[in-house]
């Protein structure tokens, strides 16, 4: 997967391009199917200097008519769980794999992912985030570029070169299933004990250490104590490690 050029901006790094100027790349797009029936490009919302970014899948039906994720039921759990990990929505960014809706929700297909991922890595390169947080299956996979299902990823980190990623259940799921709703809250505590441990400015967070180095295509950020799995270099995200292409 090429890297997207974005006017202006010769290799962009970490942290140079502005979301901005990447919503701007990505215009009234055309690339797939889903131009033709969507309402609204779902692009994200949030803090472009979150510490924490969440991925979801796509735009809902209330997403596509509102143009901003999570804004519908699954929203609501995400919004009230959030304090878990004292965090508050202010403080996050969030994004879909896919800025538009697919019709009646079905699950993304392999071609609207293959079109849609740039505009995803240059918005992660962007706010270059310590900690992605995947909402469901093809979050998850996309970002740990994986087919293992998320009960079995959840309920630890995963070291990605300078992120750690906590992949967990889709609040919408979760909604239907008692039992993974108490996995996904139980997730949510382990990051806020993650972030507490970790503050700004130590170890993963100093952004400039993780970028160089993922740069030089070499260290990870320290690992995170706590529950880890750490990802072989080079295996994953290959489409994601966002420096040193
Ligand atoms: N589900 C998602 O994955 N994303 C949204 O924005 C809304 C629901």
């Amino acid at each position: 997967m090429g890297v997207m050029h974005i006017p202006g901006h010769e290799h962009q790094g970490p942290r140079e391009v502005t979301l901005e100027e990447v919503r701007t790349v990505l215009g009234d797009c055309r690339l797939c199917e889903l131009s033709q029936t969507r309402t609204n490009i779902v692009f994200g919302v949030g803090n472009p200097h979150a510490r924490v970014m969440f991925v979801g899948e796509a735009p809902g039906r209330n997403e596509d008519l509102q143009g901003e994720p999570f804004v519908g039921r699954a929203g609501e759990n995400l919004n009230s769980i959030l304090s878990l990990a004292g965090l508050r929505r202010e403080d996050i960014y969030i994004a879909n794999v896919l800025k538009c809706r697919p019709p009646g929700n079905r699950d993304p297909r392999p071609d609207e992912v293959l079109a849609c991922a740039p505009f995803l890595r240059e918005q992660i390169r962007s706010i270059w985030p310590d900690i992605i947080v995947t909402l469901g299956n093809p979050a998850t996979h996309f970002v740990l570029k994986t087919e293992t299902g998320i009960t079995r990823l959840r309920g630890r980190f995963h070291q990605m070169g300078h992120f750690v990623v906590m992949p967990t259940f889709h609040p919408a799921a979760a909604l239907r299933n008692p039992k993974w709703q108490e996995l996904l809250e139980a997730d949510f505590r382990m990051l806020g004990d993650y972030l507490a441990r970790h503050p700004v400015g130590a170890g993963a967070a100093a952004a400039g250490a993780g970028a160089a180095d993922d740069a030089a295509g070499g260290a990870a950020a320290p690992a995170p104590e706590g529950p880890m799995v750490a990802v072989p270099a080079g295996t994953p995200m290959d489409h994601l490690p966002l420096a040193g292409e």
